[in-house]
């Protein structure tokens, strides 16, 4: 490799980790994501001091890569929602395991994998950028609503699960043993390139029945997951291509969500052999279910606003999804603003795994002007509803539903830790019906008359109404 290069992959490790490490304060984070963005390009650039190509269409077809993805890339950061972010990763960290996959396999079917390292880091980087590529799209399309909704259970499917993974280490065996295995057992048609893509294919069918199983407060966790199995591919690819670019990124994304996957999974009380091994055995509500005929406290506007200004001191606001779909940040900044100004306590209590992705919540509300000291965390908030009057959740189901504490169900969310905003004297629902949320996941919560008050109403139209109605109180 020449000096030049491998210079240049010196200064874009240390950009990389500059990078990542800017990322831990929201201060920080933007120009911690630009320094890590132009580490990638010096990284690109010093590639293409090293590749050797004869042929002048193959710059072509790189140069044309290039500007696909260039432009993919581009348009989808400035078109996508934030909310659709999760999906978005997925997606594209599901078609980064699959480019690295499928370079292993050309390596392979041109027989540059010759030592026993390159051999075995070959064969992770099939098995582990394919288990990536699908779950990932499976990811994509249970965050998308399009397929595999809630978590899909059949008969037999740990059983299953099992068989593709001995399977896929038999055929690695034999790859690594040059075919001698098959041939040993009368089956000489299985040479090593074409187990390698039988490998590659159960590969595949193990991350979709790896993935479909998972729901609820589990797929901020599998995300995660995948996105460190990616680095890991990437860093065994590195070993492949003798490239340290690949090796020193690839282990900093699977050291790194390494790490968030174990203190996502810690924090939420959802043990990571539970959901890699057991998947979940889920009897979750499906939308829609058991939601007809029961009664709730239909409350208007007025009502809302009636009970905040006269019989409320203390408020705590929660706010999830449906508060990030209806762009609602902006009047539940104004309702903070005008309870303070009759002067009520106003505090925010801000679930790990609300909305869509980590930090949603908080990005959200300090960029509409909420003090960053009155956002509290799930552990810290829970104490306050004991003396609270009023909680107001505005979009937001999961993350309050008591349904995750009671040990009579087994559902996507059972044991992951709450706000426990049914303590406060009055909860107050802000949302558009009673669907459940993304668990499916009924909430007994919504059917108490004597505490709740349900305001069904986009968030955003419903709180500039109780906006209104707490002025004129
Ligand atoms: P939920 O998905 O549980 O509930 C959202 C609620 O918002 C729905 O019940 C919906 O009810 C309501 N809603 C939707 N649109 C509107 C609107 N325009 N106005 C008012 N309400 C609206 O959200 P939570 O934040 O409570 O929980 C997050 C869930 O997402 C958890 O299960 C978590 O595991 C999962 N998740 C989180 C990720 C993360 O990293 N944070 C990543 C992936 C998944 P209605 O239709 O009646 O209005």
């Amino acid at each position: 490799m020449q000096v030049a290069t491998f210079l240049a992959y010196l200064v874009a490790a240390v950009l990389f980790i500059t990078g990542i490490r800017r990322l831990r304060k929201p201060g920080t984070a933007r120009s911690g994501n630009t320094i890590a963005a132009f580490g990638m390009v010096i990284a690109l650039v010093a590639t293409f001091l090293v590749v050797e190509v004869d042929a002048a269409w193959v710059w072509l077809l790189i140069g044309v890569g290039i500007l696909l993805g260039g432009v993919l890339g581009a348009a989808s950061a400035q078109m996508v929602p934030m909310t659709a972010m999760p999906q978005m990763v997925a997606a594209f960290n599901g078609v980064g395991g699959g480019c690295i996959a499928l370079v292993a396999l050309s390596e392979f079917y041109q027989g540059a994998a010759e030592t026993w390292v390159a051999v075995i880091s070959g064969l992770l980087t099939v098995v582990i950028g394919s288990v990536s590529f699908a779950g990932s799209i499976v990811a994509f399309t249970k965050l998308q609503e399009l397929a595999f909704t809630g978590s899909v259970v059949f008969p037999l499917q740990q059983v299953l699960n099992a068989l593709i993974f001995v399977g896929i280490l038999l055929l690695s065996a034999n790859v690594l043993a040059d075919g001698a295995i098959v041939e040993a057992v009368g089956a000489p048609f299985l040479s090593p390139l074409v187990s390698l893509y039988i490998l590659f294919a159960a590969s595949l069918v193990l991350g979709v029945l790896f993935v479909i199983p998972i729901g609820g407060a589990d797929m901020p966790i599998v995300i995660s997951l995948l996105n460190a199995f990616t680095g890991l591919a990437a860093a065994a690819s590195g070993f492949v291509l003798g490239n340290y670019a690949l090796l020193i990124g690839g282990t900093l994304v699977g050291a790194s969500g390494t790490i968030l996957t174990r203190l996502m999974s810690g924090a939420l009380g959802r043990p990571l052999g539970k959901i890699i091994f057991a998947g979940i055995t889920a009897t979750a509500t499906q939308k829609g279910d058991q939601q007809e005929d029961r009664e709730v406290h239909d409350a208007s506007p007025g009502e809302v606003g009636e009970y905040l200004s006269e019989e409320a001191n203390k408020i705590v606001i929660v706010p999830g999804y449906g508060l990030a779909v209806a762009q609602a940040q902006g009047p539940m900044h104004d309702l903070m603003e005008t309870l303070e100004s009759r002067g009520k306590e106003v505090l925010f209590g801000i679930h790990p795994v609300a909305g869509r992705m980590p930090g949603h919540m908080n990005v959200l509300l300090t960029e509409a002007g909420v003090p960053y000291d009155k956002l509290y965390d799930l552990e810290d908030i829970n104490p306050e509803f004991d003396d609270t009057d009023a909680a107001i959740i505005v979009g937001a189901n999961d993350v309050v539903n008591p349904a995750a504490n009671d040990p009579e169900q087994d559902t996507p969310i059972s044991g992951m830790p709450i706000l426990e905003v049914e303590k406060a004297k009055r909860v107050i629902f802000v949302k558009r019906s009673l669907s459940p949320g993304f668990a499916g996941v009924d909430n007994p919560l919504f059917y108490d008359t004597e505490k709740t008050m349900m305001l069904f109403s986009d968030a955003k139209q419903g709180l500039q109404e109780v906006v209104e109605a707490v002025k004129s109180a």
